[in-house]
């Protein structure tokens, strides 16, 4: 696990690189939420993250997140990796967001579990902007339909819109037309739709820039943080 000192350089240097892109592209850096990813991290990296003021965490593993969620308290929870159906259940009322939300079937079980529990759960939709097969997320063409339904669940909440891009490290134009592409599906939802998706979860370590200038309100951070492994 890396020092908290070097730590908090990282952090500055990725506030700062935050910064420059939104100025590039004319944007408030207000408008620009960094979630730490401390999956494969232990707790102690929350704790640096909840001491330097950032109040939510992203984690892929629902096991693990719970573990760090008993050792550490008074951070937000966003779950950033895949669900599955049968996972549901330890999920509701412990994450405070569900970044990953790609079918109808996932809909319908968070929506029964929330109700159940009397609780209203916030989600974003996980779209495959880039037609990676290697990832999880509803089809650019299937968006409209998902969001419709999951609209139509009471215990839900939609606040927007996440994806990933296909991973091309030599190649950010790919990132950049992803991002793009997710950008132009959420204007074009909430017109047809008439609702505010105010969230777009995209751009991590490699391509938070490309992701920025397309508009995105939240740069999900891992490696640039706090090293890779
Ligand atoms: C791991 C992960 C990240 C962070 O990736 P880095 O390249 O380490 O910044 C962001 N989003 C998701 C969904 C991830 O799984």
């Amino acid at each position: 696990m890396i020092s908290e000192s070097k730590f908090q350089a990282n952090l500055k240097s990725i506030q700062i690189q935050i910064a420059e892109a939104c100025m590039v592209s004319g944007r408030n850096p207000d408008d620009v939420t960094l979630l730490p990813v401390t999956k494969n991290w232990p707790a102690g990296v929350v704790d640096y993250c909840k001491k330097a003021k950032l109040v939510r965490v992203g984690e892929n593993r629902v096991q693990e997140a719970l573990e760090k969620k008993n050792e550490i308290s008074g951070v937000c929870w966003e779950l950033i990796g895949h669900l599955q159906t049968n996972k549901t259940k330890q999920v509701i009322g412990e994450f405070s967001r569900i970044q990953t939300v790609d079918s109808q079937k996932l809909l319908k079980k968070i929506n029964d579990i929330s109700l159940q529990k009397n609780l209203k759960t916030s989600i974003l939709l996980q779209v495959n902007a880039g037609s990676d097969p290697a990832k999880y997320g509803c089809s650019i063409e299937g968006a409209d339909a998902l969001l419709d339904f999951a609209l139509s669940q009471q215990n839900i909440v939609v606040d927007g819109l996440m994806t990933i891009a296909p991973y091309a490290p030599e190649d950010l134009d790919i990132a950049k037309t992803t991002f793009e592409k997710l950008r132009t599906l959420r204007d074009h939802l909430c017109e047809k739709l008439d609702v505010e998706l105010k969230v777009l979860s995209m751009g991590m370590s490699m391509d938070m820039e490309e992701a920025i200038a397309a508009g995105s309100t939240m740069v999900r951070v891992g490696s640039a943080l706090f090293g890779s492994r």
